[in-house]
C-alpha cells in the first residue's frame, strides 16, 4: 500500500512541494497542527499516524487524550506492537476515545501524517521516514502539507479505501466520520496562526542548519582543537540564543581538561566563569558513564539561583564519555525542544570526532618529527628549525648557535656492553640534554650517535658556555652497566660564522671533528680551526656587528619555504 505522501504527491504534484526537515522538527510541525484544534476547541476530524513507540511519554499520552477530548471524530493509525494500544486514552462514554485503527505488521508503518476535517480548518501533513541503502534512519525526512480544501479532502478518500481494504470492520465508522466533516475552505485567521509558526520553525531550523554547518566546516578545516572547540560553543550558543554555552574535553594522559566558553553578554567577568566551570565539572560528573542527557526546563514560577534551565549533552567517544556540552539560559520560562536537544547531540557527536581527529593528528605529527628511541626531535625536524630560526634571526637581527655533540668511541660501548646497553646510554644522553637546555632551544638526535642542538639568540661566547656545560654533565654522567661515557663538541655561530644554514652545519662540523682530532671529550669553535680549514672568510676584525647582518644575509639567505614554514608542534 502507498504511503499517503506517496499517494498524495502523485496526485497533486503541483500544488504539494516536499519540504527536507529533521525528524524533531516534523514532530514540532505536527504538534503546530494539532495545536489549531486544541487552541480554538475545533470540533473537527482528526486523523493521525505515528511512528511506532513500544514505549510512550506520559506528555505523549496526554497529547493523544486532549486531541481526542476537543475533536469530534480522531482515529490514530498504530502499529500493533505501539504502546498506545495498551494506554488508557479517554472515556469512552464521553465520546472522546479516539479510534485506534491498527495496522497490519506489513503496513508502511515509517509514515508520519494528520488530517484535520473541519468546516472552519482544513488541513494535512505527511511524511515518510527516509532510510539509507542499509536501512539505517536518514538524517532527516521530507515533508509535504496543505491547506487546501481540496487536498485534504482526496487524503481523505484515499484513507477511506486503506481503512476498507485493510481493516473493514472500522470501514463504516470512517467514512460516517469523513461525512460528517467535509473539509471547507479554512478560515484565514486559523491558517495564519499555524503557517506563521511554521515559518518560525522552519527558519529556526535553518539557523540550526547553518551553526551545524559552520561547526563542521571548521572541524573539516582545522586539527587545532581549541579554534574547534571555541566556534563549536559559539555557534550553539548562538543558534539557541544561550546566555553561555560552554564545553568541556577531558585532557589526555592526565592534562587538565580543555575548556570553552561563549557568552551573550561579553565574558560576564571572572565570577561568572568559575561559576560555569564548576557547573561543567557537576555535570560532567553526574553524566560521566551514563551517556543520558540532562535537560531542566524553566518553570512558570520564580527561578532559584541554581534552577536556571540548562541543557547539558555528554561529548562520547567509543561508548565512553570524554566531555560535556553544556548551554543555559536566563528566561525563566525556557523550555528545550527536542530538535534543540538533537542540535546538541549532533554537535557533541562531531566534537567527539574532531577531538580524536586532532589527537590523531597530534600524534602522527609527533612521531613524524620525533626519534622513538630517545624522544628527542628528528633530524626532520632539526632541519625545518633551524630554518625557521635562521630566517627569525635575521629578522631580529639577533645570533643563532649551533652545537653538535657526537659521543667518544660509541662503536666500544655497543662491542663490549651490547646494543641495548648502548641504546640505553643515548636515552640518558638525549635526556640530560633536554635538562641542560631551555625552553626556545632545540636539541634533536642528528642521526646514530651525534646529537644537534639549536641555541637561537645566543653569540659564539653563550653557545661555548652552554657546550661545555654538557660536556661536563655528560662526562659525570653514570650509564648503568657501561659506566662514564664521554662526548665531542663542535660549536658554530650565525651570522658570525657562516651566512647560510648549509654553511653553518659545515663549520659546526668541522669544528666537532677538530675536537675528535685534538684528543676528544672537549669542545671546539671555528677559533680552533686552522684558518685553510675554514669555510668562510672570516670578517675583517673592525665590521661592526650589523655591518656582519648586512653582508652576510643582505641576499636573503634562506629558502622561501622558511618564511612560511609552520610553527612548530609543541612537543
Ligand atoms: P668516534 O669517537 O670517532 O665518534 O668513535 P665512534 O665509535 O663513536 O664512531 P663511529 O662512527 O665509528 O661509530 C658510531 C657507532 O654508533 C656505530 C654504531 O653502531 C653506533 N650507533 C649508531 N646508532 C646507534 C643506535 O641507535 N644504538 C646503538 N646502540 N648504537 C648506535
Ligand atoms: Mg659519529
Ligand atoms: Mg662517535
Amino acid at each position: 500500500m502507498l504511503s499517503l505522501y506517496s499517494a498524495l504527491l502523485a496526485q497533486h504534484p503541483r500544488q504539494l512541494t516536499p519540504v527536507r526537515c529533521a525528524e524533531p522538527t516534523i514532530v514540532q510541525l505536527q504538534r503546530y497542527f494539532e495545536d489549531v484544534v486544541l487552541e480554538n476547541n475545533l470540533a473537527a476530524l482528526v486523523v493521525e499516524s505515528m511512528l511506532p513507540e513500544p514505549q510512550r511519554s506520559l506528555r505523549d499520552i496526554a497529547r493523544v487524550r486532549a486531541v481526542s477530548r476537543s475533536a469530534r471524530h480522531a482515529f490514530f493509525f498504530v502499529s500493533p506492537d505501539d504502546a498506545l494500544n495498551s494506554a488508557a486514552l479517554g472515556d469512552d462514554s464521553q465520546g472522546s476515545e479516539p479510534i485506534l485503527v491498527k495496522r497490519s505488521a506489513q503496513g508502511d508503518a515509517d509514515e508520519r501524517f494528520v488530517v484535520i476535517a473541519d468546516a472552519r480548518f482544513s488541513a494535512l501533513l505527511a511524511s515518510v521516514r527516509q532510510r539509507d541503502e542499509d536501512g539505517a534512519e536518514s538524517g532527516g525526512d521530507e515533508v509535504i502539507w496543505s491547506f487546501e480544501p481540496d487536498i485534504v479532502y482526496s487524503a481523505l478518500e484515499y484513507l477511506m479505501a486503506r481503512v476498507k481494504a485493510e481493516i473493514p470492520t472500522h470501514a463504516h465508522l470512517f467514512s460516517r466520520a469523513v461525512r460528517t466533516c467535509v473539509p471547507k475552505t479554512t478560515s484565514l485567521q486559523l491558517t495564519v496562526s499555524v503557517t506563521t509558526k511554521l515559518a518560525r520553525l522552519l527558519q529556526e531550523q535553518a539557523v540550526r542548519e547553518i551553526a551545524v554547518n559552520r561547526i563542521a566546516t571548521a572541524i573539516r578545516s582545522s586539527l587545532e582543537l581549541p579554534s574547534v572547540l571555541q566556534t563549536t560553543v559559539n555557534e550553539v550558543g548562538l543558534a539557541l540564543g544561550a546566555q553561555y554555552s560552554a564545553l568541556s574535553v577531558e585532557g589526555e594522559h592526565g592534562q587538565p581538561s580543555l575548556t570553552t566558553c561563549y557568552f551573550r553578554d561579553g565574558d560576564g567577568g571572572e565570577e561568572l566563569y568559575t561559576e560555569l566551570l564548576s557547573d561543567l565539572e557537576a555535570y560532567g560528573v553526574r553524566l560521566r558513564g551514563r551517556m543520558k542527557t540532562y535537560v531542566h526546563d524553566g518553570t512558570m514560577g520564580a527561578v532559584g539561583a541554581d534552577g536556571r534551565p540548562v541543557a547539558v549533552v555528554p561529548v562520547i567517544y567509543h561508548e565512553r564519555t570524554m566531555g560535556v556540552l553544556m548551554i543555559t539560559s536566563d528566561d525563566p520560562q525556557r523550555l528545550w525542544q527536542d530538535n534543540e536537544i538533537m542540535l546538541m547531540r549532533t554537535v557533541a557527536d562531531q566534537v567527539a570526532v574532531a577531538v580524536n581527529h586532532a589527537r590523531l593528528f597530534q600524534q602522527m605529527q609527533h612521531q613524524a618529527l620525533t626519534d622513538g628511541l630517545t624522544g628527542c626531535f628528528n633530524r626532520r625536524f632539526f632541519e625545518i628549525q633551524l630554518e625557521r630560526d635562521l630566517h627569525l634571526a635575521t629578522r631580529m637581527r639577533q645570533p643563532v648557535s649551533l652545537i653538535l655533540l657526537d659521543v667518544d668511541h660509541f662503536k666500544r660501548v655497543n662491542d663490549s656492553h651490547g646494543h641495548d646497553a648502548g641504546d640505553a646510554a643515548l636515552r640518558l644522553l638525549a635526556n640530560a640534554l633536554r635538562e641542560e637546555v631551555r625552553g626556545v632551544d632545540t636539541a634533536a638526535r642528528y642521526g646514530g650517535e651525534e646529537f644537534a642542538i639549536i641555541l637561537p639568540q645566543a653569540g659564539e661566547e653563550g653557545a661555548l658556555v652552554v657546550a661545555e656545560r654538557l660536556r661536563s654533565r655528560i662526562e659525570r654522567t653514570e650509564v648503568p652497566g657501561v659506566g662514564c661515557i664521554t662526548a665531542s663538541i663542535g660549536v658554530a655561530s650565525f651570522p658570525q660564522h657562516a651566512s647560510s644554514r648549509e654553511l653553518l652545519v659545515t663549520t659546526a662540523d668541522r669544528a666537532l671533528y677538530q675536537a675528535k682530532r685534538t684528543g676528544r671529550n672537549r669542545v671546539c669553535s671555528p677559533a680552533d680551526l686552522p684558518q685553510d680549514e675554514l669555510p668562510y672568510t672570516p670578517p675583517t676584525p673592525d665590521a661592526t656587528a650589523a655591518q656582519g647582518f648586512d653582508d652576510l644575509c643582505g641576499e636573503a639567505p634562506f629558502s622561501p619555504e622558511a618564511q612560511e614554514a609552520v610553527h612548530p608542534p609543541n612537543l
